[in-house]
């Protein structure tokens, strides 16, 4: 049962991203900056609270990504995931692009833990 909500959860939160993308890229602009009101608050919120629960502790260990034999120092996962897609000024999937044209890539290098 647990599966199952799982993956009910998992998948409204997709079509929720995937339905911000569609808008993004097809609304017209006063539809986009109403709905940028509304939803960039919600994601920053939302991402706020996922970045809380995975602060380091104070021996800089992620509580949500060490397990109990397998401490993980940080900036975990999460972490350099949001500092890529916010701070890094090109994002990996920019940087997949140019990787496959044949073009080199250059990155920012990663968030030092705080
Ligand atoms: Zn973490």
């Amino acid at each position: 049962m647990d599966q199952i909500l799982g993956q009910i959860l998992r998948q409204g939160v997709w079509e929720r991203l995937d339905m911000l993308d569609e808008l993004a890229s097809h609304a017209d602009a006063s539809s986009l900056a109403s709905v940028a009101r509304t939803e960039v608050p919600r994601l920053t919120d939302g991402l706020r609270a996922l970045l809380a629960a995975h602060e380091p502790d104070s021996r800089g260990r992620c509580p949500e990504c060490s397990g109990r034999w397998r401490p993980r120092r940080g900036p975990c996962p999460v972490w350099r995931a949001a500092h890529d897609h916010l701070v890094t000024t090109e994002t990996a999937a920019q940087q997949a692009r140019r990787a496959s044209s044949g073009h080199e890539t250059s990155r920012m290098p990663a968030a030092s833990a705080r």
